[in-house]
């Protein structure tokens, strides 16, 4: 398997004035294409603050971030824009989509930077939109879907790029439970079909779904094991 992240000695130190506060404390990580890994933490933990980095949403204080095989410390601004765009999803707990534009509109909307024709955007929107079930509220604005609804139009968003890597940071956190099977049943789908994603919870049931899952604590990776049934074969 080739290696889609690689974080080597990754520490995040946020200063506000004379105030220092380190986020991530040393972070080695490695990630293959195709791997559904949870990370857990409670709250303060440095969860989002990985999530970040993974995202190139920001960059590390010291240490490096490859992904898929390019080295994003030597990236400026535009670049590190360009990579999110073209090689990361994301998904978050609070939606963020737009609420005066239909889900079809949301959907296309990163496909406008993506330089395609009005016509093909809606086409891979509908098809989007159509592979998280949601083929028949495509005209619908977020307020008139529910939480679970809305959750699925920010994955169809996510993946109309088709990313190599898939970021959620705490997708359940504002659902029911019955949405919340719903949007993990889907990441269940896109897992199968190949995605690699990085799933950040901090609830333990959600976090088994994947196959790995990685602890952190204050800064600090402590555990990193299968969550999943061993492979055939295979003997511990
Ligand atoms: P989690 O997502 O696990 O709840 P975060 O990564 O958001 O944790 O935050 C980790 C720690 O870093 C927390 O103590 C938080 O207060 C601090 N922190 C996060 N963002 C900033 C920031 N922009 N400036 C200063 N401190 C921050
Ligand atoms: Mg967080």
């Amino acid at each position: 398997m080739s290696a889609i992240i690689e974080l080597g000695g990754v520490r995040k130190t946020y200063r506000s004035g004379a105030v220092e506060f380190e986020a991530l404390r040393g972070i080695d990580i490695r990630i293959d294409t195709g791997e559904y890994v949870a990370v857990i933490g409670p709250s303060g933990s440095g969860k989002s603050t990985l999530m970040n980095i993974l995202g190139c949403l920001d960059v590390p204080t010291e240490g490096h971030y490859v992904l898929a095989g390019e080295d994003t410390s030597s990236l400026d601004e535009a670049e590190l824009a360009a990579i999110r765009n073209r090689r990361i999803g994301f998904v978050f707990q609070q939606f963020h989509l737009l609420p005066s534009m239909s889900a079809l509109r949301n959907v296309e909307l990163p496909l406008i930077y993506a330089g395609l024709s009005r016509a093909d955007r809606r086409e891979r929107a509908a098809e989007a939109l159509a592979k998280v079930g949601l083929a028949e509220r495509l005209d619908h604005r977020p307020g008139e879907l529910s939480g679970g609804q809305q959750q699925r139009v920010a994955v169809a968003r996510a993946l109309v790029t088709e990313p190599a890597l898939l970021l959620a940071d705490e997708p359940t956190g504002n659902l029911d439970s019955r949405s919340t099977r719903d949007v993990l049943g889907l990441l269940d789908e896109l897992h199968d079909a190949g995605r690699t994603i990085v799933l950040i919870t901090h609830e333990q049931d959600v976090a088994a779904r994947a196959g790995r899952s990685l602890v952190i604590d204050d800064g600090l990776i402590t555990s990193d094991r299968a969550t999943a049934a061993a492979p055939a074969g295979a003997t511990s």
